[in-house]
C-alpha cells in the first residue's frame, strides 16, 4: 500500500521476484484492458481517467479470477489492492477460499512534496493518462479518503509493516526485504 507515487509498482516487482510469486497489479491489469479495448477496459477507463476508483464489484471479480490462475497457487503479492474497506472484506473471503493466509501488508510512506515530484516525472517518462495535475490531486484525495483508513485495519490485525519509501529505489527495496525477513520464511 501507499499513496499514488509512493513506488508500489516498482517495489512490488522486485519483492515478488525475490519471493518467487507473481506481482498482481490491479492498475496494470486495468491498463492492459483499456489498451486492448476489452469490456472491462471500456467500463474502467472513465473512472481511471478521472482519478476515481473503479467500482468494487468489477475490481473484486478481476482479482478473484487472477488469483485463481495457476501461477498464484503458491502465493502472490498484491499491488494496489485492496483499496477500500469492501475490498478488504472481499479479499479475506478470497484468501480463505485459496487456503492461503495474508502474511504482511507493506505500506510505503513518502512525503507529499516528493510524491508530486515523482508523479510529474512519471508523467513525462511514461505518459500515463492519469498523471495530469488535476487527476493526480484527485487520486491523492481518493487515497486519503478511501484507502488510508485501511492502514489502521491492518495495524490492528498485526499485519502492517511501514517502510520509509524515500530515497533511492535500491535502498527502499532493501528496507522492504529487511522488514519482511522473518515474515516470509514460513
Ligand atoms: P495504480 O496503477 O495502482 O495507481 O491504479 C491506477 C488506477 O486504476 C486507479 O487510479 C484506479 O482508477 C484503478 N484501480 C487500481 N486498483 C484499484 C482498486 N483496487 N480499486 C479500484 N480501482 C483501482
Amino acid at each position: 500500500m501507499g499513496p499514488p507515487g509512493a513506488g508500489k509498482g516498482t517495489q512490488a516487482k522486485f519483492v515478488a521476484e525475490r519471493l518467487l510469486v507473481p506481482a498482481i497489479s490491479t492498475g496494470d491489469i486495468f491498463r492492459v484492458n483499456v489498451s486492448e479495448g476489452t469490456e472491462l477496459g471500456v467500463k474502467a477507463q472513465g473512472y481511471m481517467d478521472a482519478g476515481e476508483y473503479v467500482p468494487d464489484e468489477l475490481t473484486n471479480l478481476m482479482v478473484r479470477n487472477r488469483i485463481d490462475e495457476d501461477d498464484a497457487g503458491r502465493g502472490f503479492l498484491l499491488d494496489g489492492y485492496p483499496r477500500t474497506l469492501a475490498q478488504v472484506e472481499e479479499l479475506d473471503g478470497m484468501i480463505r477460499h485459496t487456503g492461503h493466509a495474508l502474511d504482511a501488508v507493506v505500506v510505503l510512506t513518502v512525503d507529499s512534496e516528493e510524491l508530486v515530484q515523482r508523479l510529474l516525472e512519471r508523467a513525462k517518462s511514461e505518459g500515463r493518462a492519469d498523471d495530469t495535475e488535476d487527476v493526480v490531486r484527485r487520486r491523492q484525495e481518493v487515497y486519503e479518503e478511501q484507502t488510508a483508513p485501511l492502514i489502521d485495519v491492518y495495524r490492528e490485525r498485526d499485519l502492517l509493516i511501514e517502510v520509509d519509501g524515500m530515497g533511492d529505489v535500491d535502498e527502499v527495496t532493501q528496507r522492504i526485504f529487511d522488514a519482511l525477513s522473518g515474515v516470509t520464511e514460513s
